[in-house]
């Protein structure tokens, strides 16, 4: 059996309600919460005056940086790193999706170092034990990041999307309440249970996979596959919630011990270039291709998978089952309302000429069953950019 390391600091708190916890939980690490959040509306509002009352009613106290934009950027993080230093928070509470938890992240870092965030990316200078401790209360059920080591954000001024990568940034604790995901519209919900779909698959056809992730990784695949589409239709279905609450925090655990392949690396770059694009949105328009790429050079593993969608591949060859799964995922794309284009999304194809250029940055690509070249990417993204 292939060996492997399986590391996870992080205590995860999952259960409708637990939200309540927030401010006992906060106890341990600090009196001092700076919240993390987008800003307030009518949905995050009711949130975040549950989350303000139990930090009270704990005797925390608080303040709240609300600045967080999606695909968060420098600028958003060192906002909220001024905030955090002048109020003297010793813990850091993000809630929302990954874009806040990752930013409460970098706060937690650019707070009590030298520089900004971005100075303590994966390939830089590492971030020190002085990082605040991080609470994570995720309210989508897509980045699992409220389980992982990354805080992605992008470069205001070059449009680079990168992130830090590092033991320290795991949050202390992950609350994971599915209530707070029913207020989710019907296409963030898509968006986002893709991206959970994707960190399960990417993990499982990853060199780093092992016997552990790859458990978690087809029981989040499979709730996915179950509960998505039923979920977009019936955005108050208590039970779908909660297994899509699950699937992402099972996925979360995988990329944060195996890790992704080449839709991140091109996805990530997409964001980065054309931040109106959802991270979610960049995975789904980038799939179709990339399973085409891949799937000869991981016919057992795509094979797997599809036979979780389409049971009746069991009694098919496994080539053949794999090259279905390509369709099989066009087909699920399309169920749950993610059949996108580039184009539909606002890129131009200048946008397409500088991520094929740039999506090789990031070292995920490396990873993926097949290695692609830049003009490899490229033709894949010109595929994708008018797809009907
Ligand atoms: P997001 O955090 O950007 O949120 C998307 C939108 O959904 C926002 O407008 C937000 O206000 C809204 N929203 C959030 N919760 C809601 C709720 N309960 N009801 C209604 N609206 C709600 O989206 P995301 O997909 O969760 O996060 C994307 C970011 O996470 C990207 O920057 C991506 O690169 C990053 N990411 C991080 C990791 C990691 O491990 N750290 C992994 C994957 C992706």
């Amino acid at each position: 059996m292939k060996s492997f390391i399986y590391f996870q600091p992080t205590e995860i708190r999952f259960g409708c309600g637990r939200l309540e916890e927030a401010g006992e939980v906060c106890t341990r690490f600090g009196k001092r919460c700076l919240i993390v959040s987008t800003p307030v509306d009518v949905v995050v509002g009711p949130m975040i005056d549950r989350l303000k009352h139990s930090l009270s009613k704990a005797g925390v106290e608080y303040a709240h940086f609300d600045g967080v934009v999606p695909n968060p950027t420098t600028d958003c993080v060192s906002a909220g790193a001024q905030l955090a230093r002048t109020f003297k928070a010793n813990v850091v509470l993000g809630i929302g999706g990954g874009s806040s938890m990752d930013t409460a992240k970098a706060i937690a870092v650019e707070a009590t170092h030298p520089g900004t965030a971005w100075d303590y990316l994966f390939f830089k200078t590492p971030p020190t034990e002085k990082t605040l401790p991080i609470i994570a209360v995720t309210t989508t059920s897509g980045t699992g990041s409220q389980v992982t080591q990354v805080a992605v954000m992008t470069e205001t001024k070059t449009k680079t999307k990168s992130a830090i990568y590092n033991s320290i940034i795991y949050p202390k604790v992950a609350i994971v309440d599915p209530d707070l995901m029913e207020t989710l519209p019907p296409h963030i919900t898509a968006s986002t249970g893709f991206d959970a779909f994707t960190h399960a698959f990417e993990s499982y056809i990853h060199p780093a996979a092992s016997a552990y992730t790859d458990r978690m990784a087809l029981e989040a695949i499979g709730l996915v596959a179950k509960y998505l589409p039923r979920v977009v239709t019936n955005l108050k279905y208590k039970e779908g919630r909660e297994a899509l609450a699950w699937a992402d925090t099972l996925a979360g655990l995988c990329i944060a011990n195996a890790g992704v392949t080449l839709p991140h690396g091109i996805g990530m770059t997409i964001s980065g270039h054309c931040p109106q694009i959802m991270h979610g949105e960049s995975l789904a328009v980038t799939y179709p291709e990339f399973t085409r790429f891949t799937y000869p050079y991981a016919i057992g593993r795509f094979a797997t998978v599809g036979r979780i969608f389409d049971p009746t591949l069991q009694n098919v060859p496994d080539e053949q089952a794999a090259a279905k799964t390509c369709e099989i995922l066009d087909i699920f794309l399309q169920k749950v309302g993610m059949w996108l284009s580039l184009n539909g999304l606002g890129a131009s194809m200048e946008d397409v000429c500088a991520i094929a250029d740039n999506s090789r940055l990031l070292p995920d690509y490396k990873n993926n069953p097949r290695i692609a070249s830049r003009d490899e990417i490229y033709t894949m993204l010109v595929k994708s950019y008018d797809r009907k």
